[in-house]
């Protein structure tokens, strides 16, 4: 049997299906499970919110694609709008706007969790097996000389000048021709993402893929059927409209970190721990501002790292330190970061050409919750935690020093009010950074921990199974199980523990 996908914005939906087993979220999580359960034969149907959007119908314009490939359309952000959260809502997820990063969960994190954790099945002899297959699904590969820019050489060169240790990052790219734009979707499909890889296959093997389908409630999570309740959308995911059950023996939550608590929150399902927990993992961008042109938008905007300052095996924490990528948005990111607005933001963005930005990313411990208010409104709080600022203010200084080293002008720091730097000795300014709320442009882009995987109901949300304590056949299988940050990058953990999960999964069902 060939499975399909079907949008529901453009066909009346029956009123209700039957399945064996239903997925929410169709990213690299839902995507794995769906194509492995379909090619072990079972049944299955993914309800996806998002469109899909493939080729040329990623159109490299800013403005639409946020609107149309992020949630809230990029607008979604902590309760005190100090960060902002940034999620996929596309047929296949985050890996259709990421920027392809392949970052395996590190074996200090696996071992730390074995044994702080009891995640016996994450030992890192346990776990290796997955973790090579999902890089088998991503065709992983380290970046090519011939594509790493100039923007990110700069940041190379400025380290090795200092002797920090650095490394150019494995992809998910086949065939790719460096148009920048991997945020926003490549329009020539050369991500080797969930909608290009995991969903045709789950597609071959009978799995059919429901869009523009959001699922609103499980009811019955105690009873052999479950149900989900479905409201279509409109064809631009505005507006909600008809009423759809899925009914099904099993229900798979694979929706993100915080949309999985979301759903489980609102349908009352779950013990105390659902929805705490919560890492975001904040990242800060920085900028040197060059003389000469960068053009950091042409090819691939993330590809070398400065990893000098990242721990793997932190006694306490697990992922810890800081790391420091290159990255560059398109304008309209770029301008909506720069501290600046009319005549002076005008002239930041005349600069476009001579940036070469960065982002630092500094590891959190678990310090956010998701809560959901009963008119089902949601809030994520979080508190940025003092050793969290301490590790920024570290990560600013070195990266400064960095671009410095690097030849850069000056280097901008964007928070409120801004920083300047032109020198290795005012690099120390950066020790007066307060991060007060909402005065620096932090970034999440991994979210982790609302349902924490544990062994005994006392001390997380799910069991060593995903299986959300308090129900039978009801899972996550995303980064919600994670207990402390998996990695720098979560698209690869989330594929190599969804993998996991569902070879366990098969032999229970
Ligand atoms: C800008 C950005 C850049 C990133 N770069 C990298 C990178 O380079 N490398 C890396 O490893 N990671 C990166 N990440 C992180 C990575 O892409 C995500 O962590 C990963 O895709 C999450 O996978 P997931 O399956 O848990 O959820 P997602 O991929 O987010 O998929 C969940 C899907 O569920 C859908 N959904 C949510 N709620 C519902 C509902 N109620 N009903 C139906 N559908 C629903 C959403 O629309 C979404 O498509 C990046 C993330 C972002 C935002
Ligand atoms: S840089 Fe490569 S992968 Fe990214 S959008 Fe361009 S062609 Fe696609």
């Amino acid at each position: 049997m060939t499975g399909a996908i079907t949008d529901l914005s453009k066909q009346a939906p029956p009123e209700a299906i039957t399945t064996e087993i239903c997925i929410i979220g169709s990213g690299s999580g839902g995507a794995t499970a769906a194509r492995l359960l379909a090619e072990a034969g079972q049944e299955v149907v993914v309800l996806e919110e998002g469109g899909d959007f493939v080729g040329p119908q990623l159109t490299q314009r800013d403005g639409a694609m946020y609107d149309q490939l992020y949630m809230d359309r990029g607008g979604r952000a902590s309760h005190d709008l100090s960060v902002s959260v940034l999620q996929g809502r596309v047929l296949g997820g985050g890996g259709v706007i990421n920027t392809c990063d392949v970052v395996p969960i590190p074996e200090g994190v696996l071992h730390h969790w074995a044994t702080k954790y009891g995640l016996e099945d994450f030992a890192p002899e346990r776990f290796a097996r997955f973790k090579d297959d999902a890089l088998g699904d991503l065709s992983a590969s380290r970046i090519p000389e011939s594509l790493i820019n100039t923007a990110n050489n700069k940041l190379r060169q400025g380290a090795e000048a200092l002797g920090l240790r650095g490394e150019v990052m494995l992809h998910n790219r086949v065939g790719c021709a460096g148009l920048g734009t991997c945020l926003i979707g490549c329009p020539i499909n050369a991500k080797r993402n969930p909608r290009m890889v995991a969903l045709p296959k789950a597609i071959a093997a009978g799995a059919r893929i429901f869009t523009r389908a959001r699922a609103v409630k499980i009811d019955k999570a105690g009873q052999e059927l479950k149900e989900v309740t479905v409201r279509t959308l409109d064809p631009d995911g505005y507006h909600e409209q008809s009423k759809l059950k899925v009914r099904a023996k099993v229900v798979i939550v694979a929706a993100n970190a915080v949309a999985s608590a979301q759903l489980l929150l609102r349908s009352g399902i779950g013990n105390e721990h659902v929805g705490r927990n919560l890492t975001l993992q904040p990242q800060l961008p920085i900028i040197g501002m060059f003389d000469e042109r960068i053009a950091a938008f042409d090819g691939i905007p993330q590809s070398y790292a400065v990893t000098e300052f990242e721990e793997e095996d932190n006694a306490e924490f697990g992922l810890w330190g800081y790391r420091i990528e290159a990255i560059m948005g398109t304008p309209g990111i770029v301008s909506s970061l720069l501290p600046f607005s009319g005549v002076p933001g005008m002239e930041g963005m005349a600069q476009y050409d001579r940036m070469a930005a960065s982002l630092l990313l500094v590891p959190d411990a678990p310090s956010g919750e998701v809560e959901v208010a009963r008119d089902g409104r949601l809030t994520i709080h979080y508190e940025q935690r003092t050793d969290h600022q301490e590790r920024l203010r570290h990560a600013v200084e070195t990266a400064a020093k960095t671009y410095l080293e690097a030849g850069a002008r000056e280097v901008l720091v964007p928070t409120r009010p801004s920083l300047m730097i032109r020198s290795a000795r005012e690099a120390r300014q950066a020790q007066q950074l307060a991060f007060a709320p909402a005065t620096a442009p932090l970034i999440s882009a991994h979210q982790q921990g609302t349902v924490r995987f544990a062994a005994s109901e006392r001390d997380g949300g799910a069991d060593l199974n995903g299986q959300v304590y308090g129900t039978r056949h009801v899972y996550v299988f995303d980064s919600s199980g994670f207990p402390t940050s998996a990695s720098s990058h979560i698209m690869t953990p989330i594929i190599a523990s969804s993998r996991m999960l569902t070879t366990k999964l098969l032999t229970r069902i």
